[in-house]
């Protein structure tokens, strides 16, 4: 008998409990300078103030005043550099695209150096794997759930694949397609171990290392020329961002990821493939397991995938589950959006819920 079909859908909650921040907890540590970085404290110092002074001069911020949401950072940042407006006299289209890129690089600082595994983690997967027909779509950009399928139970691998073409960057299948073998794994908004060639508009993917944030190319040189750094910091970048070549044709790679913003960039092609991806796989899942997602209103666009794969189902047996840790607001947005009840949400965190309810459910397919 085939297995049937599970939908893991994970949210920023999920790698809370690897031991990275939340989308909600990041604004708390937006402004300092990471001890842990790829470039030198000073730039990241540099990277510090430049951010300080756009929150208090847009946001109106003050040391130890509230903090804006990242949603708000960046939804102002993206509906004024795309629409090629100012946000006040200071900040021009350019200043703010530079902002945009600096916000990224210490978005992906903040959500790359949490790198344990969770036994408790591996033994979800491996649970889930084994009892079901396995597909994860995730919001998340970190690569909390490659590092645990590469090494999910006694150091045996999981394979999955990003349902694109995403080509290996370094390795033996370096300048290859990865093949697509194992766990699909939709990353609805992007990914630290992606980069992005302009030209020949190719996604290259480390297998579990950040890349995107090693290579720093969301980093440019000029973009702190614009602002009223040293020149030595800026040439001092030039030298540190010297491994950036696309493999293919040559062109300096970038960064592309959707923002937490109301209004997500969806400019390159492959990013419309992983969403159809997704919307397939919700589509056809009998049972969707929904961990540490809040279901933000910011996410409309992911919302309204949600709720049409929800309604485009041919069956009835439709069973979803949600994992938070206390969060009665993400609870009252299940059951108004979703029409689920108090019975399919489980607020008491992911660890417990893997110790008390994992077998639970596993039985109730
Ligand atoms: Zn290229």
């Amino acid at each position: 008998m085939p297995k049937p079909k599970l939908a893991l859908i994970l949210g920023s909650g999920f790698s809370k409990d690897a031991g990275l921040p939340t989308t909600a907890d990041i604004p708390e540590k937006f402004l300092m300078t990471p001890t842990n970085t790829v470039l030198t404290s000073e730039i990241e110092d540099e990277i510090s103030k430049i951010l300080r002074k756009f929150w208090e001069r847009v946001f109106g911020f003050k040391n130890g005043g509230p903090r804006p949401s990242l949603e708000d950072h960046f939804t102002l940042l993206d509906l004024a550099a795309n629409s090629g407006h100012h946000l006040g006299p200071y900040y021009s289209p350019k200043k703010l695209r530079a902002i945009r890129r600096m916000s990224i690089h210490r978005v992906f600082s903040l959500v790359t150096f949490g790198k344990k595994k969770r036994p408790h983690i591996r033994k979800m997967l491996y649970s889930l794997n084994k009892n079901f027909d396995l597909s994860i779509v995730t919001l998340n950009w970190d690569i909390i759930v490659e590092r645990h399928l590469e090494n999910y139970a006694d150091s045996k691998k999981l394979p999955f694949y990003y349902p694109i073409e995403a080509i290996a960057l370094t390795g033996t299948f370096a300048n290859q397609p990865w093949p697509h073998d194992g766990v699909p794994l939709m990353k609805m908004h992007g990914s630290t171990n992606w980069v992005y060639c302009d030209s020949c508009r190719r996604i290259y993917a480390g297998r579990i290392a950040s890349t995107a944030l090693n290579r720093k190319t969301f980093l440019e040189p000029d973009d702190f020329r614009l602002f009223d750094v040293e020149a030595r910091l800026a040439n001092q970048l030039e030298e540190l961002t010297d491994d950036r070549d696309c493999p293919h044709c040559g062109n300096v790679l970038a960064g592309r990821v959707a923002t937490f913003s109301y209004r997500k960039a969806f400019s390159i092609a492959q990013f419309h493939t992983i969403w159809e991806r997704a919307h397939f796989a919700l589509c056809a899942a009998d049972n969707w397991l929904l961990i540490g997602y809040s279901m933000p209103e910011a996410d409309y666009e992911f919302k309204h995938l949600l709720k049409s794969a929800q309604l485009g189902r041919n069956k009835k047996n439709w069973i979803a589950r949600v994992v938070l840790k206390d969060d009665l607001s993400a609870e009252n947005r299940y059951k108004s959006f979703l029409g689920l009840t108090g019975k399919d949400v489980y607020q008491g965190g992911l660890s417990k819920w893997i110790h008390s309810s994992l077998d639970e459910y596993i039985g109730e397919r």
